[in-house]
């Protein structure tokens, strides 16, 4: 039962077959039996989760209309809030702190009867790119258990990825769903900036940050975020539109006459070779199709990276403020005769891991009086420039492609201690992101040097996020047609799995 897609679980429900209760006891004990191994998990809400199973149940029996995926479990990044359920975004300072309200996302998954099982392992403040950045230790790659599932929503990807959970929630700042949907051989969607509400999703870089879908295939995919976007009063930067018919557009997969725009920057050198070589397979694929392909140039993506990482460590400098032991979790210090600042401090320098620290002192330079203009405006000018490249290309385009990171997923401990090597990771989806537009990462098969999966991304203007998933359904039924098989079955079993 388990290791169906997302829609048969849906449909099974739908007839009968099975029930809630039946489907997620299920996968409770398939994390119970492999995620001590994985470690996508940091709190498994077994009895709130059977609640909400039995609840869908009970709604479906007396005739209720119910969502699409009605009673199908997922896994929730610990970035969102969920009222009364430890939520910590993977920090220590937020350790013991239960949320008085539920983010928007979670509103919209329990109304649409979808069972949250539990929270999952990030990036603390899904500040990284391989979950080794945690408060609570790494996760690992269910494909291989010594290296890292990507990041930051690498307890997401890998709950996924190991049949622990049919779909998860990932946030995506800088490529942080994207790149470990790619590292794990499943969909990731990072969703139009604005399109699915930030309230409650705790900040890292607010003019960046979106969560989004997780699932192993695209159909799964759009069923999720058709239910988790929308419109919010709640958000003052949430889209006051209708959501994309990305269920439809999945459903109907079709490139015939659709052109595809490959970004001459992100490619060729700096990219493994098994990597490049499953994107242009991929892009054969899509050209045999009926596609055109042509090729785009976007010169100011050479200075994402850099504009990214002033960006977002200023903007987190500023939301982590509210982090001063006075309001949530963690405190310490607090003896007689202490003064509030050096309780915040004391708290602050035991509650904030090393990449956070990094930040937080980085983007406090890069907005200091005398370096504002020459960092953070800077800074702020590519991102322009940035926008002007995609809208050129997509006058030429309607999708653009690229592989979704360079290299495949990469040892536990390679590139922890060396920030800059991280972040170059991050080079092909963070110009998505910095341009507030729609992106997808799905699985190209395998690398021949290492046998491990390889991501294919695929970019839409904003609010077009329906094209992600017209070509993306239409590239997985093709590569499904020529693997013979999802390309999730040829990771090994893990130990002790049933
Ligand atoms: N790896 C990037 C960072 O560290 C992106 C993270 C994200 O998307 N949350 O900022």
């Amino acid at each position: 039962m388990i290791h169906q897609s997302a829609a048969q679980m849906a449909d099974a429900l739908a007839k009968g077959e099975t029930t809630s209760v039946e489907l997620t006891q299920a996968h409770l004990d398939r994390i119970a039996a492999v995620d001590g191994q994985v470690k996508a998990f940091l709190h498994v809400d077994t009895e709130g989760a059977l609640a909400q199973a039995k609840d869908v149940d009970a709604r479906r029996k007396s005739g209720e209309k119910l969502s699409p995926i009605a009673g199908v479990p997922l896994a929730l990044k610990d970035v969102l809030a969920q009222k009364g359920v430890p939520t910590t975004a993977g920090s220590k300072i937020l350790q013991g702190w239960r949320p008085p309200y539920d983010s928007t996302v979670v509103s919209k998954l329990k109304s649409a009867g979808v069972v949250i099982m539990g929270k999952t392992n990030m990036d603390e403040f899904a500040m990284g790119s391989s979950t080794e950045n945690s408060g609570y230790g790494p996760t690992f790659n269910p494909w291989d258990l010594t290296r890292t599932p990507g990041g930051s929503s690498g307890g997401s990807a890998a709950a996924v990825s190991s049949f622990e959970a049919p779909l998860a929630i990932g946030s995506d700042t800088g490529g942080s769903i994207r790149q470990p949907a790619a590292l794990t051989g499943i969909v990731g969607v990072r969703p139009t900036y604005g399109a699915v509400s930030r309230y409650g999703l705790i900040a890292y870089s607010s003019s960046l940050d979106q969560a989004g879908p997780f699932g192993r295939t695209v159909l799964d995919t759009a069923l999720l975020h058709e239910v988790m976007a929308g419109h919010d009063v709640r958000d003052a930067t949430s889209i006051n539109a209708p959501v994309p018919a990305v269920v439809n557009a999945a459903k109907s997969g079709d490139v015939k006459g659709m052109k595809i725009g490959v970004i001459k920057q992100l490619q060729g050198e700096g990219y493994q070779k098994g990597v490049q070589t499953r994107f242009d397979d991929s892009l054969h694929v899509l050209a045999s199709l009926g596609a055109e392909i042509v090729e785009v140039d976007c010169p100011s993506f050479e200075y994402a990276l850099a504009a990214y990482y002033l960006i977002a460590p200023s903007e987190c400098s500023s939301n982590l403020a509210r982090f001063d032991a006075m309001r949530y979790g963690l405190r310490t210090g607090d003896v007689d005769g202490a003064s509030a600042e050096a309780v915040m401090s004391s708290t602050r320098d035991a509650g904030f891991g090393r990449e956070v620290k990094r930040r937080i002192i980085l983007g406090t330079y890069a907005l200091s009086s005398g370096y504002y203009d020459a960092y953070y405006g800077s800074a702020q000018k590519i991102r322009t420039l940035i926008i002007q490249d995609y809208a050129k290309a997509f006058t030429k385009a309607d999708v653009l492609v690229s592989p979704t990171a360079p290299t495949t997923a990469y040892k536990i401990g390679e590139k922890v201690d060396d920030p800059m090597a991280m972040y170059l990771g991050d080079v092909a989806t963070i110009p998505v992101n910095l341009a507030g537009i729609c992106g997808m990462s799905l699985p190209a098969g395998l690398a021949d040097e290492d046998n491990l999966p390889v991501g294919f991304q695929i970019m839409a203007p904003a609010m077009q996020d329906q094209r992600l998933y017209q070509a993306g359904a239409a590239l997985e039924a093709a590569l499904l047609s020529k693997w013979g098989a999802p390309i999730l079955s040829k990771a090994p079993e893990l130990k002790g799995a049933k």
